[in-house]
């Protein structure tokens, strides 16, 4: 298991401008640097990708929002994992509930993953399902999007390989609406379940799981320290860089505190 929290910001089609863009990113910059367990990964929308990979540092990193499995050719559109690669980008984000509400399929989703981890990108695989019900059958619509998207993947890529949970019954809401620590938990031990089945327990224990869905400064915390997460990937708030300066911060401090 790693010891580093690893925050992701997830800017979605925001800001509006490559100034905006440019001022967020540098705000974060400053308080990522001086993190000490944290690294922040940052994934703005395509077109200022390549301007701000130039800014990323050792601890603040860039990330794709998606990409297409080919490297070139006729998709209008799209970026290929090459280019992301090639343009200075070390992560992506594949299958955020976002793009499978456009119509992404898990089989779409698998193809995005191998195609990254070929480029030795670093994936944020999103699952996470769309509401929970009584008997339960949430936990196996999330295994099955765990077990589709990992689907002939080769052992030696699982270091660069990262679960974001993301229920979308919590995506966009209040802080208040966001899962609680301790049913994060529960879902945690239940990925770990899954990896464990599907790729051996000393693989499964290095896949880092990260909660995403209205973190704010208000519930990171209850969030990092009861559902033993390696992290978070935030929304809205990492487009504020002063709301996600002190969500940074709150999870630098939890892993001293757990040392
Ligand atoms: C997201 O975009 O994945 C997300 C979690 O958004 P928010 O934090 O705004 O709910």
């Amino acid at each position: 298991m790693k010891s580093q929290r690893l925050i992701v910001a997830n800017w979605k089609m925001n800001p509006e401008t490559p100034e905006a863009a440019r001022e967020i990113f540098l705000a974060t910059r400053r308080v990522g640097d001086k993190l000490k367990r944290t690294e922040t990964i940052m994934c703005p929308p395509a077109i200022y990708f390549a301007g701000l990979a130039k800014l990323a540092s050792k601890k603040v990193h860039i990330g794709a929002q998606n990409l297409f499995w080919e490297n070139s050719g006729s998709y209008t559109g799209e970026i290929s994992s090459t280019m992301v690669k090639s343009s200075g980008g070390s992560h992506v984000i594949v299958g955020h509930s976002e793009r499978r509400e456009l119509g992404e399929t898990n089989e779409m989703i698998n193809k995005k993953v191998l195609a990254a981890l070929k480029q030795e990108l670093t994936v944020i695989l999103c699952i996470g399902e769309k509401e929970r019900d009584a008997h339960g059958e949430y936990l196996s619509f999330v295994k099955q999007q765990l077990g589709s998207a990992l689907s002939g993947i080769q052992k030696k890529f699982v270091e660069n390989f990262i679960i974001a949970y993301e229920p979308v019954w919590a995506i966009g809401k209040s802080d208040r609406e966001a899962m609680k620590g301790s049913d994060m938990y529960e879902m945690y031990i239940y990925i770990k379940k899954v990896l464990t089945e599907m790729l051996g327990r000393e693989y499964a224990e290095t896949i880092p799981v990260l909660y995403g869905g209205s973190v704010s400064a208000l519930n990171a915390e209850d969030i990092l320290n009861n559902g033993h997460v390696n992290g978070l990937l935030v929304g809205r708030q990492s487009l504020d860089p002063i709301q996600f300066k002190d969500i940074l911060t709150i999870a630098d401090a939890q892993v001293k505190a757990a040392k």
